[in-house]
């Protein structure tokens, strides 16, 4: 089998699993992309078992730190593990962990489960597969046969029309059944209203699983508000202030799909909320300039970046949005605010909200910080699994 020899100093002696080019000394034999190589240091010692993709800057994916193949038995074991630890989940009593049902949840997340490259997500009795890896992508068949085995899904729908796909030199463009048949819309009750979620041709797949959670945690801040949901989705935030009894709710998307689903949500489940398919930034901009006033505003938009090189214009976008929804507020109102790219840090994150206050001419105080939900685990070594980052603030004076 292939080796790499990794350079010393290289992340992966700190407990990271990615080996960049720069950080291979060596390739003994020639491994074809989506081998399983063997990682050696230096001096020859054994470094564990890796995926292996010579067209992405990321030549390596540690998998395991034995001697292992990507066989059958390995992917019953990893995904029997991860689902475990997702059953677990429905029992914690952790704030990032309320609610948790494992029938709709993230079964597996890729490097945090040890299977780099493979997302699974769990909506009912379907499952939904991503494999984001050249590796995971040759072996679609065993990981079906594995997920057959270990959940007995009715269908399991393939979702691999993500664009960093191309990253790994793969077609973004794969979607269809991989096992089973049946419907791949999916009903979902979430009392009061039922979730309408579309596997093959929603967004990601299907749902953002990751902000549940918070979902309730906003919630919880809006009775009697006026609440203004920006970057909705299907309203996830919306619905569940609508629900909780908000005075008003507004929800901006610009996916006429995705607030198509959220309508007709509300509609089902009599909730009153006023959806405007529109770019945020424009709908924002010309709310503030008609004097709008809310108590409670969500801001979640997309991650604007997808590397380091296009950060300071993302900052520059965050801000602006900031500044809008801060000056919207009136006294006492909350801003949620989320950031989905683990380019921007939880200071960076503070930092934009303080200068846009400032600009705002707002004091406000951090009530809450919220995260990814925790079927999304961060794994303390891989700094890139902590991505969704979220800060409650709240107004207290205006100058
Ligand atoms: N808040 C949602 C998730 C939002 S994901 C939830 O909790 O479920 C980001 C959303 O931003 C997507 O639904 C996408 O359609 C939308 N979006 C992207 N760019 C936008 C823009 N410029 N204006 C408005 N919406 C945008």
């Amino acid at each position: 089998m292939a080796s790499l020899v990794v350079r010393s100093r290289a992340r992966l002696f700190h407990g990271h699993c990615w080996v960049y080019g720069t950080e291979v000394a060596h390739v003994h034999g020639e491994p074809a992309p989506g081998d399983v190589v063997r990682l050696i240091d230096q001096r020859n010692r054994p470094l564990g078992s890796a995926i292996f993709n010579p067209q992405s800057q990321i030549v390596a994916r540690r998998f395991s730190f034995r001697r292992q193949d990507l066989d059958a038995d390995f992917f019953v074991r990893r995904i029997t593990r991860a689902w475990q630890y997702r059953q677990q989940l429905a029992d914690s009593a952790a704030p990032n962990a309320a609610g948790i049902d494992p029938r709709l949840c993230r079964v597996v997340w890729s490097e945090s489960d040890g299977l780099p490259g493979l997302i699974v997500d769990r909506y009912d009795d379907a499952l939904v597969v991503q494999t984001l890896t050249r590796a995971m992508d040759d072996r679609k068949p065993l990981i079906t046969a594995a997920l057959n085995e270990v959940l007995a899904p009715r269908v399991i729908v393939e979702r691999n029309d993500s664009p960093i796909r191309k990253a790994e030199g793969m077609d973004p463009a794969v979607t269809g059944i991989l096992s089973g048949e049946g419907a791949t819309v999916i009903e979902w009750p979430a009392p009061p209203v039922t979730l309408r979620i579309d596997l093959l041709d929603g967004q990601k797949t299907g749902l953002y699983l990751d902000q549940l959670t918070n979902h309730r945690a906003v919630a919880a801040l809006a009775p009697g508000a006026r609440v203004l949901d920006a970057f909705c989705h299907q309203g996830g935030f919306a619905l569940a202030c609508a629900a909780a009894g908000a005075a008003s709710v507004d929800a901006i998307d610009s996916s006429q799909p995705a607030v198509d689903a959220g309508s007709a949500a509300a509609g089902d489940a009599g909730l009153d909320i006023r959806w405007h398919v529109r770019n945020a930034f424009d709908a924002l901009k010309e709310f503030e300039k008609r004097g709008d006033q809310f108590d409670l505003i969500v801001l979640d938009p997309p991650s604007f970046t997808k590397g380091k090189g296009s950060l300071q214009s993302a900052l520059r976008g965050y801000k602006e949005l900031h500044l809008r929804a801060l000056k919207m507020l009136a006294a006492g109102g909350r801003l949620a605010t989320f950031s989905c790219s683990h380019h921007v840090g939880w200071q960076e994150l503070r930092d934009i909200a303080a200068a846009a206050a400032v600009d705002a001419r707002r004091s406000v105080r951090l009530r809450q910080t919220l995260g990814q939900r925790a079927d999304h685990p961060i794994d303390l070594a891989i700094p890139e699994t902590e991505y969704l980052r979220g800060l409650v603030l709240e107004v207290t004076a205006s100058w």
